[in-house]
């Protein structure tokens, strides 16, 4: 299924920057579709990310990648409409290297599921802050092994020990953010969107 473009603004990819110039002042009350999560699959139709529909849509008119479902909205900008994707695919098959993710505060976050590792707690992000396993006064490094979501008490708690020295324990072993990761929640998140089913629970 191509891009529906009903009318065609000339070659597209060119202008997607003005477009959503326009289309922030046309969004018609729909704003919030243009931040819905999009999955993203390979060429293969093998699921290897999660991006907002916003960045889905510039892929499309780059002719990077092409809509396979549809999450029912419209994006209406300059003299186009074009529907929003649910879910898109790459045009090229793409190779994705283990442990690309990069190492962000956002990312630590949603590898644990924002929980803190060391009493269970769920939070949402603003309450919770990164912790050094090993603290960085002790030579402990800012890596994805190192860090872990924790919520402010424990921080306090911990300070700058190691976690047995103060008889804390981290919940599970700190992992790079791998593709497994990036499954897991893509399925954590399918659920909430069931044209994401096929592609993920295979
Ligand atoms: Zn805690």
């Amino acid at each position: 299924m191509s891009p529906r473009i009903e009318h065609d603004a000339g070659p597209p990819g060119h202008h997607a920057a003005g477009l959503f110039a326009a289309a922030a002042m046309h969004r018609d009350g729909d704003g919030n579709a243009l931040h819905a999560p999009v999955l993203v699959l390979n060429a293969s139709y093998e699921p290897i990310n999660v991006c907002a529909a916003r960045r889905a849509l510039v892929l499309v008119l780059k002719g990077v990648a092409m809509t396979e479902e549809e999450n029912g909205h419209f994006l209406h900008a300059a003299r186009i409409a074009m529907r929003v994707p649910s879910v898109i695919r790459l045009l090229e098959y793409r190779r994705i290297p283990h442990q690309s993710r990069a190492l962000s505060r956002k990312n630590i976050l949603l590898r644990d599921r924002n929980t803190c590792q060391y009493c269970a707690t769920v939070l949402p992000s603003g309450e919770l802050t990164l912790d050094h396993v090993i603290p960085r006064s002790r030579g402990g490094s800012s890596t994805w092994e190192n860090l872990v979501a924790c919520c402010h008490p424990c921080n306090r708690r911990k300070g700058n020990q190691f976690p047995l020295e103060v008889g804390m324990k981290l919940m599970r072993e700190p992992r790079a953010f791998n593709l497994h990761t990036s499954r897991h929640i893509m399925r954590l998140m399918g659920r909430s969107d069931d044209k994401w089913r096929k592609y993920l629970f295979y």
